[in-house]
């Protein structure tokens, strides 16, 4: 019996990589600062897993953007773009040079895309292959010189990898890559370079490697059998090799795969036994993994709780004997949670002393390995003390929100845009509004930042935001907007805004996780029932409401959204919280409405999300987050617009869940994808108002009128003109006015022409 976790959070217990990684890229250190800030951390790192007293310590799991990133450079996997002169040099900068290029883009190159590493909120690099690319393993290796720093210290690790399987199929095709051809079509030539990879480690000393298969918790995945089991063998074949671990997460991976990995030659199978708790009864269903040992993931890589450990022992004490051994082990990498709870100093101690960030769940995976050794005679007092203070589930119930979700049945989410359809027949055609945000600029965090540390009162507070709202809407006024907005100057981040404001949150002083690169967010905790103390909105927008003729669309963020970007309570089911989070939600629409408010927005940035990776549970998902959104928006006035906005452009997938959403408006991310949206559009007969973004506010390029102009032509193919509005793809928080002004009066210019042709 011995332990490990997958991986650990890279970024420092001060984000010391984000700071390093900007002030390499503003040109304020060198390479070779950059380069010792890393060592550090990952040093930081493997010490503090020694210490714990973890037995089988990760590497590699440091990266200075994403480790995708990383397995594409690793095998030179690199678009021609990158290879021009500018970034040929064999020395560090060069090397560094060329890789922040593909995460960030340089001068007129355009980054490698961007997207969700699965159902997390972690982001990762698309690697973009052709079937002409030949993968060679790099001259430098970093799993290799991570593997040398380590034993250096005196640490033997066990390298970590993105699988081949996985790193294929999240890769897409280049743009040159022939129909038909899948970036899987390289699989063969790819493994060769694995196994050359493996007999270097092996030389170098390494005992064992791990290789990373998320995939295999997907559909896709899990379809992809023949490849699996081409890989592995092979890969099982080599003789002067480490022992291989295969890991996955995020969900089981069914009892196919289990067959064909039991198989293959690889020693250890690292099964996830929290997001996938039917992994136990498919090992059972396949007699056992035989001589082959099972790494399981029983203490939540991806939540925030203290495990239960009771329940815990009893799933391991189940799979004694079904596997050659049994390691004790994170479910998935501690990556998406946040470092130590120990940096806390604010929280209650009744919600703290429920929490285990990355460093206390190290604790929980040694004290559940200590316990299934035999012999290890301290461990039932401890296991005692841990289920003497284990929290009291009953603690954090309000019994009115209860009450009030009952009395309120299932009948409340009617009266949506279907019944109070016929009031709108008389839209303008081409209505123009933005997504919420305008830039928010140094004053406004200052006076946000000076406001939080008792610099200025509330008093000044409001003064300096009514100030800017005055400016913002002035500007709207001018450049000709039809639909306004109060521009949440008042909003750090658009969960953590409301979750500051409802009871059942808490926020976190130093709860940072990475979201990509440099990029880290604070999720709040979501602990207990959900309720709304007092109005949380309403003054900033009426205020901005009485500076202006025009209609002032009023802002939220919607329930799934709320969850997707908090940790939250797992005594529940999601949908449950996520009704609690919606009457919430719900009694804000209603007095924004009774203040006057005729157009309020309920954003679901994150609907696709949470969309589970296996289309079985896509139903049942889809049945709880159209119901709460629904029900936080149901039942306003005939005259009243409900709005919504998701950054989400694969809209075909998803056309018909935004259909029963129920909203009258729905703006989508689709600068970057128009034709296929108007496409989806036609085919599925979708006719609720639609505001499909115009241009894409990721990019500081202004766009011009011109091709405004003939997206919204293109749109209205597909659209009539009174449902057809007229919007950026996303807030423009991030932007300057430099940008956004510009960009906004050709948007409008774009709409008037179009409207006077019809
Ligand atoms: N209303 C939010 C904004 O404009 C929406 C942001 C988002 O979709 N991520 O910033
Ligand atoms: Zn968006």
């Amino acid at each position: 019996m011995t332990t490990t976790v997958h991986g650990y959070p890279r970024i420092g217990p001060n984000r010391e990589l984000k700071r390093a990684s900007e002030a390499y890229w503003a040109g304020r250190i060198p390479a070779s600062e950059l380069d010792a800030v890393a060592a550090r951390l990952r040093r930081g790192v493997w010490e503090t897993l020694r210490d714990a007293g973890v037995a089988e310590i990760p590497s590699n799991t440091f990266s200075y953007y994403d480790h995708m990133l990383d397995t594409a450079v690793l095998f030179d996997l690199v678009p021609e773009r990158f290879r021009t002169p500018a970034f040929a040099g064999e020395d560090r900068e060069s090397e560094l040079r060329r890789y922040f290029a593909m995460a960030r883009g340089a001068d007129d190159i355009a980054p490698l895309e961007m997207t969700k590493w699965f159902d997390t909120n972690y982001h990762y690099l698309v690697p973009e292959l052709s079937p002409d690319q030949r993968p060679r393993l790099a001259a430098s290796t970093k799993p290799f010189s991570e593997f040398t720093q380590a034993k250096g210290l005196g640490m033997m690790t066990r390298p970590v990898l993105v699988g081949p399987l996985t790193f294929l199929m999240l890769a897409k095709p280049a743009a040159d890559a022939p129909q038909g051809w899948r970036p899987l079509d390289l699989l063969d030539d790819l493994l060769g370079r694995y196994a050359e990879l493996l007999e270097l480690l092996a030389a170098a000393g390494a005992g064992q490697v791990q290789l990373d298969e998320p995939i295999l918790a997907t559909d896709d995945g899990r379809a992809e059998l023949v490849a699996l089991e081409r890989a592995y063998g092979r890969l099982g074949e080599l003789t002067n090799r480490p022992e291989i671990l295969v890991s996955t997460y995020f969900g089981s991976i069914g009892t196919e795969a289990l067959e064909v990995l039991k198989r293959t030659p690889v020693e250890r199978i690292g099964l996830d036994l929290v997001a996938g708790p039917e992994s136990v009864d498919e090992i059972a269903a396949v007699s056992g993994l035989g001589d082959t040992t099972l790494v399981a993931g029983v203490v939540d890589g991806r939540n925030v709780w203290r495990a239960d450990l009771a329940k815990a022992l009893s799933t391991l004490g189940s799979l004694l004997g079904l596997a050659r051994d049994i390691v004790v082990s994170t479910s998935c990498s501690l990556l998406h949670v946040p470092i130590d709870l120990d940096a806390e100093t604010e929280l209650d101690p009744v919600i703290r002393e429920r929490l285990a960030f990355a460093r206390q769940k190290l604790d929980e995976v040694v004290l559940l390995g200590r316990a299934l050794s035999a012999g290890d005679e301290g461990i039932t007092a401890e296991l005692e003390r841990a289920r003497a203070t284990a929290p009291d589930g009953a603690a954090f119930v309000n019994s009115r929100v209860r009450a009030r979700l009952d009395a309120l049945g299932d009948d409340v989410a009617r009266n949506g845009h279907e019944q109070r359809g016929a009031a709108r027949t008389d839209d303008p055609p081409l209505q123009t509004t933005t997504i919420g945000s305008f830039p928010q600029t140094a004053d406004v965090r200052k006076a946000r930042a000076d406001h939080r540390a008792g610099r200025i009162d509330d008093a000044e507070y409001t003064r300096r935001m009514r100030a800017e709202i005055d400016r913002v809407i002035a500007l709207q006024e001018d450049i000709g907007l039809d639909v306004l907005v109060h521009g949440e100057p008042e909003r750090n981040d658009m969960v953590q805004y409301f979750a500051e404001r409802l009871d059942g949150f808490v926020t976190t002083q130093k709860g940072w996780v990475q979201s990509y690169g440099s990029r880290c967010v604070r999720p709040p905790i979501l602990y207990g029932d959900v309720s709304r103390p007092e109005p949380m909105t309403v003054e900033w927008i009426t205020y901005a409401q009485s500076r202006t003729s025009k209609p002032v669309k009023g802002m939220l963020t919607g329930p799934v959204t709320m969850l997707a970007w908090s940790f939250v309570r797992d005594d529940q089911p999601l949908g449950d919280t996520a009704r609690q989070v919606a009457l919430a939600l719900r009694d804000e629409v209603f007095d924004l409405e009774r203040a006057g408010i005729r157009h309020i927005q309920v954003d679901e940035a994150a609907l696709r999300e949470l969309l589970p990776l296996r289309a079985e549970r896509h139903a049942d998902y889809l049945a709880w987050a159209i119901g709460s959104f629904r029900l936080a928006t149901s039942g306003v006035a005939d005259t009243t617009r409900i709005h919504t906005h998701m950054c989400y452009s694969e809209f075909g997938r998803i056309v018909g869940a935004i259909e029963q959403l129920d909203a009258d408006v729905t703006s989508v991310e689709a600068a970057r994808s128009h034709m296929e949206l108007v496409d989806d559009l036609a085919v599925a007969g979708y006719k609720r108002g639609i505001g499909p973004g115009v241009y894409d506010i990721h990019s500081p390029r202004v766009p011009t009128v011109d091709e405004i102009e003939a997206a919204l032509r293109d749109a209205l193919r597909a659209v009539d003109p009174e449902r057809l509005w007229v919007n950026p793809d996303c807030g423009l928080k991030t932007r300057g006015y430099a940008e956004v002004e510009p960009a906004l009066r050709n948007m409008v210019e774009a709409a008037r022409r179009v409207r006077a042709d019809l």
